[in-house]
């Protein structure tokens, strides 16, 4: 019922839900649409310090930070700000006052380098820096990288914290005292369709890339995820405890920006920590959780991660890398109160293109297409673009209002991101069954993705150019047991240089976050497959240099 067929795409399938109305609001306006119903009621709490704002206080916070960024920092649209933050309560604070001020957010990973921020600030061209006390050097380098002077605003985690010279207060920008409300400016060509959002993502092949998300893309995925759980909020108040970065898309939007939307209380920690993630089960009593493949295995392992630990945990949902269908068994066996959901996405579609449904049984699958979202399989050869019928393998391609207008000012990769008729191109293999559900059976994009986190071999790449005893190089992913996938990285060293797989590691370690580390190895050989035009032919790399 949900398969059709045209001359100009071939086969392609629709959602089987009730299509949703895409909000055409701004997306503070459409988090707080409801906020009045629970505003006594905690809205985040910090695992490990329990510092707490309700949602009366973090509306009235993201307010005066929108009005000091306009008439402090004479910001308005459309700057760019960008945020370097941990997962902490004041992250929401920092997110919902800058859209609301109608500024454009770029999310930085907080473990980045220097760098790694610098080329970030580069390209998004940040005018303001909101990130912690932790990480203001890091953040002073990274300016001085990018040959910016930028006000960088920081959140004292603690009173006794002090402010590093130079550094903004983030607790100045967010008093209520003082602050006139009035004098915000709402731009007069304001739109739902402007950018809000710009992530970084390498897409199919390359560098990374700034995704231009509007308000609508991140509304309508919110709206679309709804469906597949209901969040409890008036009698009992559901929690989810915010292990998944907010700086990605999977956190920021399925997690923070959704649930914050529905009332639910979020219990935000820094970083993957053990202790402090059973105690968001245990003494904060998750409810719901969102997390990644490895979180799954290490909630299967832990022995003192029960279900008796996690006695109101109702509803699990992992997603931004495959996750194998007896490990989802074994979690079920484990914690049989749960319902088990999968979610496939990307960055490029805010994130949400499947979602396993209610009921859900087939584990190995990630879902059937949300309310207004469309998919076709292509072949693979990327002649063709007429979608492929049932139980046929492909590339994936979707189209809905969830997907990005494109990357900021890359034409280039625009062109080949996008199929004729707006499809975009996922670069993941996969096909559906009959009932409509989606199974991923390969990624052909170049990139490798480990703990869920993006590592684009390019970026490796270039790091590795970078040494002065490597002549060429190439990267790319083998299996990990826990995280997934492992970068291992093939060198060619210059003419008579001699050089340790230990020594290029290590060269690597010390310039990039951590999670992109060669820990799949580095193999010397004399020369980088590659095809007549100088394309570094991957799929020969896995095949030769894998095992
Ligand atoms: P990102 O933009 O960082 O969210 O990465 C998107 C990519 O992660 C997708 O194109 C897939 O390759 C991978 N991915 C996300 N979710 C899943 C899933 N449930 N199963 C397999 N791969 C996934």
């Amino acid at each position: 019922k949900f398969l059709h067929y045209n001359a100009e795409d071939g086969y392609y399938k629709t959602s089987p839900f009730e299509p949703i109305t895409v909000p055409n609001v701004p997306l503070h306006q459409y988090v707080w649409r409801d906020f009045k119903k629970w505003e006594k009621k905690t809205a985040a709490v910090c695992v490990v310090s329990d510092r707490q704002y309700t949602y009366a206080q973090l509306r009235d916070a993201s307010a005066a930070l929108a009005v000091r960024l306009q008439t402090k920092f004479k910001l308005f649209k459309p700057d760019v700000i960008a945020i370097c933050m941990p997962n902490l309560p004041e992250y929401p604070i920092a997110a919902l006052g800058a859209i609301e001020a109608a500024l454009t957010v770029t999310t930085v990973n907080p473990v980045y380098t220097p760098d790694e921020i610098a080329r970030q600030l580069t390209f998004s061209d940040a005018k303001l820096i909101i990130g912690t006390v932790q990480g203001y050097a890091t953040l002073r380098e990274a300016c001085q990288l990018a040959k910016k002077d930028l006000p960088i605003v920081v959140v004292r985690t603690s009173n006794d914290q002090a402010l590093p010279p130079g550094a903004v207060d983030f607790a100045e920008l967010i008093r209520t005292e003082d602050v006139r409300y009035d004098e915000l400016r709402s731009p007069s060509d304001a739109s739902a369709d402007d950018i809000v959002f710009l992530p970084f993502s390498s897409g199919t092949t390359g560098l990374p890339k700034g995704v231009v998300l509007s308000h609508n893309n991140i509304t309508s995925n919110c709206e679309q995820i709804h469906g597949g759980l209901t969040i409890n909020t008036l009698e009992f108040q559901d929690t989810l405890p915010g292990v998944l970065p907010f700086f990605h898309i999977y956190g920021l939007t399925v997690v923070m920006l959704s649930k914050l939307g529905l009332g639910c209380r979020l219990a935000t920690m820094p970083a993957f920590k053990p202790d402090e993630f059973i105690k968001s089960l245990d003494f904060y009593k998750g409810s719901v959780l969102n997390i990644v493949p490895p979180i799954v295995l290490f909630m299967i392992n832990h022995p003192k991660l029960t279900q008796e630990i996690a006695p109101n945990l109702r509803a699990v949902m992992t997603g931004a890398a495959p996750i194998g269908q007896h490990d989802v068994e074994r979690f079920l066996k484990k914690f049989p109160k749960a319902r088990f959901m999968q979610g496939y996405g990307m960055t490029e579609a805010s994130p949400v293109v499947l979602l396993t449904p209610e009921g859900n049984t087939r584990y190995a699958s990630t879902g059937v297409l949300p309310p207004n979202t469309e998919s076709k399989i292509v072949p693979l050869d990327g002649d063709n673009v007429k979608g492929l019928g049932p139980r046929t393998t492909g590339e994936l391609c979707v189209r809905g209002p969830q997907v990005m207008s494109g990357y900021l000012n890359n034409e280039e990769a625009n062109k080949v991101t996008f199929y004729p008729g707006n499809w975009l191109r996922t670069g993941d293999v996969a096909f559906y069954d009959e009932e409509g559900f989606f199974y991923i059976t390969d990624r052909m994009k170049e990139l490798i993705k480990v703990k869920g986190f993006q590592v684009p071999p390019a970026e490796l790449e270039a790091v590795l150019r970078d040494h002065p005893k490597i002549l060429e190089a190439a990267v790319f992913g083998i299996p990990h047991e826990v995280n997934g996938e492992a970068p291992r990285a093939i060198v060619v060293l210059r003419p008579n240089e001699g050089a340790t797989a230990e020594e290029i590691a290590e060269y690597v370690a010390g310039r990039v976050a951590h999670y992109k580390k060669l820990e799949g190895g580095v193999i010397f050989v004399d020369e980088v497959p590659k095809n007549p035009t100088g394309k570094i032919l991957r799929k020969d790399l896995k095949a030769k240099f894998s095992s």
